[in-house]
């Protein structure tokens, strides 16, 4: 992810281990969101060099209502930390997620699905491939804004909803295998998988278009 991310000015990413630092205790604190101005109070620099710094970080401040203390940590943490393992919650542990908490996706590359939510009382509270299923209703405060990347494999009726709430989170990435269409702020990426619609577009190409050489 982190090869994604524009060009850092060298003073601007000097300054990062400082707002990283603050950043922390203020999450530690419980504290969603922060102003420039307060900012400017706590690591001494002004308003405008934070306001331009975290612009390069896309965390665009609202009027008001400050930055997402989630999202900026989750930056910070990709950019200081880029050898870290990516940390990855599934949700959904029907056949599809069932598979994928079985599958060990760290074997390939450094992603790791650290925890799984369901809504079934059956399956909460148990293990699946090493990973622990909770109830959906533990999500904030399981997630604490610390897992970047999410991947739904719940009901497409339960899909919005839910993404709003790992948004909230300062969710980065949504790997979505339901097909519903997801709506999210433009910060976010989402990736659609949709396993019915790829193998009826198999299918498809391989009735019409016979040969592909
Ligand atoms: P799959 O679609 O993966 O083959 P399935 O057919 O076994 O799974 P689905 O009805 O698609 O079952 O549900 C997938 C899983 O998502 C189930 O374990 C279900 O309990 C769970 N689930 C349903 N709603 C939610 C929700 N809002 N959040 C998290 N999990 C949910």
């Amino acid at each position: 992810m982190s090869n994604e991310q524009p060009k850092i000015p060298q003073a601007t990413a000097k300054r990062l281990p400082l707002y990283y630092r603050f950043l922390k205790n203020l999450h530690a604190s419980g504290k969603q969101r922060v102003s420039s101005a307060e900012l400017s109070e706590a690591v001494k620099v002004d308003p405008a060099t934070i306001r331009r710094d975290f612009s390069y970080f896309g965390a665009l401040g609202k009027k008001g209502y400050g930055y997402n203390v989630n999202y900026l940590l989750s930056f910070f943490r990709q950019t200081l930390e880029e050898d870290e393992v990516t940390e990855v919650a599934l949700f959904g542990v029907g056949n599809l997620g069932t598979a994928f908490l079985n599958y060990n996706f760290s074997k390939n590359n450094n992603t790791k699905i650290v925890m799984a939510f369901d809504v079934d009382e059956r399956k909460v509270g148990t293990t699946v491939g090493g990973v622990p299923v909770y109830h959906l209703d533990e999500l904030e405060e399981r997630l604490r804004g610390d897992i970047p990347v999410a991947i739904l494999t719940v009901p497409a009726a339960a899909a919005q909803a839910l993404t709003d709430r790992l948004v909230a989170q300062g969710i980065k990435g949504i790997l979505n295998f339901t097909p519903a269409r997801l709506n999210v702020p433009n910060h976010i990426r989402v990736h659609h998988i949709d396993l019915a619609i790829e193998l009826q577009s198999l299918v498809y190409f391989l009735k019409n278009y016979p040969s592909p050489s």
